[in-house]
C-alpha cells in the first residue's frame, strides 16, 4: 500500500508470509535501505542505525505534523504524533512504552519524542511553555550523568528505569512534567566488570571540575587514583565527552532551578563517595582499624560531620539488645562489607535527591484555581531496561526480566483489548486468537506465600540463619512441578544447569538460569542503622535532609523494612496501573549488532530479539483480526479512481455505499467486513491488488 517510495515492507502486517525468517529478513532489507522503522500495525520497531541519521529535522517534523500514521513512510514521529493528537484531540491520556535490549535506542528513542513533542507545540512561542520545555529537555543531562554508565553493551547504558509523565495544558502545550524512576543497578557504585565504569558522574567531576573546584573536594585530577573507578581498566572513553557532559550538567543544574547550596552538596557526597573506595581495614584480633585515617578525613569534611563520628561508623556498630545500648566492634570483613553497603546507599538517594529536584523544576506552576483548565491531560513516556540474559544472572536481572514480564502482560492485555474493543465500536464480531499469556510466569513470581518473591523474603525474615542455598530449597518444596521453574535437584538430567545454586525460569521471551549467591543479602539490602544516623548528623542542610531516617532513636522499634524485591514488585504494580489507566503506543527497538556497527545486521541477533520482544505474535494477533482498517471517506478517496462507478466522484449515496460498491466491483467482498465507520480489510493482498489497482492508471 505504499505511496511512497519505500525500501522492503513498510507494515510487516503485510508481508506475504508471516514468519520471523520474513520479518527478520524486511527488516535487514530496510536495514540496508537506511529505513529503521517499520510498522506492525501501529507498534513501531526501531531497529539501532548506530550512526546519525537525517531524520529529525524541521523538514520531517511537518511531514508528520498531524498525520495519520500509515501516511507517510514509518517513523517514531508518526508514534509521537499519534500519542500527542490522541491527548490533544480526543483529551485521552496516553502513553508510549519504548522496549529494547541494551544499546538497541531505547533512552535516544525517548529523546527523539521529547524533542518531536517540543516542536509541535507552542506555536505561539509563550515565555512560560519555552521554559518547560526547555528544562524537560535540559533533565535529561543530569538523569544520565547520575544514572547511566558504560557498560560492555552501551557506551551510555540507563542503569535505571525511567518513566516520565508530560503534562498539557488545554491548548495542548506542555506545562510540566514528572520523572519516576525505578531500581537503580546501585552495585555499580562498587564494583564495575572489566570495560564498564561507574556512572558518568564520578568521571565527570574528575575530568570536568577546574582545578579549584577539584582542591575544594579534595580529588586528584587521577582517575587511577580512586578504587571505585578504576576497575574496569577503562575511564577514557573515546564517544563519551566526561569534561563537556560535566558543563552540561552543571548548565542543566542550573536551567532547572538547583540551588548552589545543593549544586555543591552534589558534588561532594559524589566526592565522597570516591573517597570511601579508599578506605582501608586492617584487621588482627578482635580490633578492626583504618589504614588510612586521612582519607576518612576528606570524607568527614566533605559530608560535613567529625571525622570520630565516621570512624566510628565505619567500624562499629551500636546494638540495642533488651533495651541496652551496645557497641560492637565489626569484623574487618563486616567493615568492608559496611563501607560499600554506604558507598551505595549514598548514591542510591543522591539519585532519588536529583530526582526530586527534577520534579520540583518541572513541576506544573499553575494557580490552584486554574489547574482544572490548565493541565489535564498526559503523555508517560516509559524507557525502562529489557530483557536481560547474561553468562551469569543475578538478582538484577531477575528484577529486571520480572518487570519485562509484567510488561508483556500489559502488552497483551492492552492490545487485545484495543482490538477487541475497536470491533465493538465498529460493531463487528471477534473470535480470540490463540497466543501465550504470561500470567502464569508473573504469579509465579509475584504470588503471596508461594511466590518467589515471597520465598525470597521469608528467608530474609530469619535473621543470620537462612542461606542463599536453603532460600533455594524452600522454592524447590513450593514450586516444584511448575512448568516455569526448575532447579538441578528438580531436573537432574538437565544438561543447562550445571551448578546446585541456579534456578531456571522459564520467561515468555526465553529460559533464563539465575545463580542465588547474593539473593539473600541483595534483598535483605541492609544498611547499619549506624550510617543513617552519621548522614543525618551532618551539618550540611541538604546532606542532613536526604537522610531523615536517621532521626530515629537507637533503641526505637522500627518495622522491618521492606525488602527490595517487594518494593521493586509493588513499584512494578503502580507502573502497570499508571500504564494500564492510558492509551498505549509501543516502540520496540532491536539492536543490530554488538560491535555498535551502522553495517552489520546480525541475522541470528535480530532474531533472538524479534522471538522475545513477541514480535511475531504481535504480528498474529495484528493479522488474525484485520490487517487494514480505514474510515470510508479516506478509503474512498484513496481508491476512487480504480472504480468507474467512483471516479471521479461518487453520487449515489454515502462514503460507506461507495466503497461497498467498489469493493463488490473489484470482487473483494469476501474479504473486508464494513464497520460502523471504517472499512476492515483482512488479507493483505487485498490490499495491495487495490494499490496495484492505483498504480496502473
Ligand atoms: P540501555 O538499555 O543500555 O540504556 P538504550 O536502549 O537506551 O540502552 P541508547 O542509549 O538509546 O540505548 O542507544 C545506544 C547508542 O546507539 C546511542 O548512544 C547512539 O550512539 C546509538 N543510537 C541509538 N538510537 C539512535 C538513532 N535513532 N540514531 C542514531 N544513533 C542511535
Ligand atoms: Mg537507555
Amino acid at each position: 500500500m505504499a505511496s511512497y517510495e519505500e525500501v522492503g515492507i513498510g507494515d510487516a502486517v503485510l508481508l506475504d508470509e508471516i514468519s520471523t525468517r520474513a520479518f527478520v529478513e524486511n527488516l535487514r532489507v530496510r536495514f540496508n535501505g537506511g529505513k529503521i522503522y517499520t510498522y506492525i500495525g501501529e507498534v513501531c520497531v526501531s531497529v539501532n542505525p548506530y550512526r546519525p541519521i537525517n531524520l529529525y529535522g524541521k523538514e520531517y517534523v511537518s511531514q508528520y505534523k498531524g498525520r495519520e500514521i500509515f501516511e507517510r513512510p514509518p517513523h517514531i514521529f508518526a508514534i509521537a504524533d499519534a500519542a500527542y493528537k490522541a491527548m490533544k484531540r480526543r483529551g485521552k491520556d496516553t502513553c508510549i512504552v519504548i522496549s529494547g535490549e541494551s544499546g538497541s535506542g531505547k533512552t535516544e528513542a525517548s529523546k527523539i519524542i521529547m524533542r518531536y513533542i517540543a516542536a509541535v507545540t507552542n506555536v505561539a512561542g509563550q515565555q512560560e511553555i519555552e521554559r518547560v520545555k526547555n528544562v524537560l529537555l535540559q533533565s535529561n543531562a543530569i538523569l544520565e550523568a547520575f544514572g547511566n554508565a558504560k557498560t560492555n553493551r552501551n557506551d551510555n547504558s540507563s542503569r535505571f528505569g525511567k518513566y516520565m509523565d508530560i503534562n498539557f495544558d488545554f491548548k495542548g502545550d506542555p506545562v510540566g512534567g514528572f520523572v519516576k524512576n525505578y531500581l537503580l543497578e546501585k552495585s555499580r557504585v562498587v564494583m564495575q566488570q572489566p570495560g564498564e565504569r561507574n556512572f558518568h558522574s564520578f568521571y565527570q567531576v574528575l575530568f570536568g571540575a577546574t582545578d579549584a573546584e577539584l582542591s575544594r573536594l579534595k580529588l586528584k585530577r587521577d582517575v587511577n587514583a580512586y578504587h571505585y573507578v578504576r576497575q574496569g581498566g577503562t575511564p577514557r572513553v573515546d564517544s563519551i565527552a566526561d569534561k563537556a557532559d560535566y558543563k552540561s550538567c552543571q548548565g542543566a543544574f542550573k536551567t532547572l532551578g538547583f540551588s548552589n547550596e545543593k549544586i555543591d552538596a552534589i558534588w561532594r557526597v559524589v566526592s565522597a563517595i570516591l573517597h570511601l573506595g579508599n578506605v582501608q581495614f586492617t584487621g588482627g584480633g578482635d580490633e578492626t582499624l583504618i589504614s588510612n585515617p586521612e582519607v576518612v578525613r576528606n570524607i568527614a569534611e566533605l559530608i560535613k560531620v567529625p571525622v570520630d563520628a565516621v570512624m566510628k561508623a565505619l567500624c562499629h556498630r551500636v546494638i540495642a539488645a533488651r533495651g541496652e545500648v551496645m557497641e560492637k566492634m565489626h569484623t574487618e570483613s563486616e567493615a568492608s562489607y559496611g563501607r560499600d553497603a554506604f558507598a551505595k546507599a549514598i548514591y542510591e538517594r543522591l539519585f532519588s535527591f536529583v530526582v526530586d529536584g527534577v520534579n520540583t523544576a518541572i513541576e506544573v506552576r499553575v494557580e490552584e484555581q486554574d489547574r482544572r483548565y490548565k493541565y489535564n491531560t498526559v503523555i508517560g513516556v516509559l524507557d525502562i531496561y529489557g530483557f536481560e540474559i547474561f553468562d551469569k544472572n543475578n538478582f538484577e536481572q531477575f528484577c529486571i526480566n520480572y518487570c519485562n514480564e509484567k510488561l508483556q502482560q500489559l502488552f497483551i492485555e492492552l492490545v487485545l483489548k484495543q482490538e477487541q474493543e475497536e470491533y465493538k465500536r465498529e460493531g463487528i464480531t471477534w473470535t480470540n486468537i490463540d497466543y501465550f499469556n504470561n500470567q502464569i510466569i508473573c504469579d509465579l513470581v509475584e504470588q503471596p506465600h508461594k511466590g518467589i518473591i515471597a520465598i525470597m523474603d521469608e528467608a530474609c525474615l530469619n535473621v543470620g540463619k537462612v542461606t542463599d542455598e536453603l532460600m533455594l530449597e524452600a522454592m524447590e518444596n513450593k514450586l516444584k512441578g511448575h512448568n516455569h521453574f526448575t532447579t538441578r535437584k528438580l531436573s537432574p538430567m538437565d544438561k543447562e544447569l550445571k551448578h546446585v545454586e541456579e534456578f531456571r525460569v522459564r520467561h515468555y521471551a526465553g529460559d533464563v538460569v539465575y545463580n542465588v549467591k547474593g539473593f539473600i543479602e541483595k534483598n535483605k539490602d541492609t544498611l547499619f542503622q549506624d550510617f543513617k544516623r552519621l548522614m543525618y548528623s551532618s551539618s550540611d542542610p541538604v546532606i542532613s535532609s536526604m537522610w531523615p531516617e536517621g532521626a530515629k532513636d537507637i533503641t526505637a522499634t522500627t518495622k522491618r523494612p521492606q525488602t527490595a524485591g517487594t518494593m521493586f514488585k509493588n513499584s512494578m504494580v503502580a507502573l502497570v496501573k499508571i500504564l494500564m489507566s492510558k492509551e498505549p503506543y509501543y516502540v520496540r527497538c532491536i539492536k543490530p549488532n554488538d560491535q555498535k556497527s551502522p553495517v552489520i545486521f546480525d541475522d541470528q541477533r535480530v532474531t533472538h530479539q524479534v522471538n522475545y520482544l513477541g514480535l511475531i505474535e504481535n504480528l498474529r494477533v495484528r493479522r488474525a483480526g484485520f490487517a487494514y482498517r480505514q474510515s470510508y471517506d479516506r478509503f474512498l478517496r484513496r481508491y476512487k479512481m480504480i472504480s468507474q462507478y467512483t471516479w471521479p466522484n461518487f453520487h449515489g449515496g454515502s462514503d460507506r455505499d461507495g466503497t461497498k460498491i467498489l469493493v463488490e466491483e473489484q470482487g473483494f467482498t469476501n474479504d473486508v467486513t464494513y464497520g460502523n465507520t471504517k472499512i476492515f480489510v483482512r488479507s493483505p493482498q487485498t490490499l495491495f491488488a487495490l494499490e496495484q489497482g492505483r498504480a496502473m492508471l
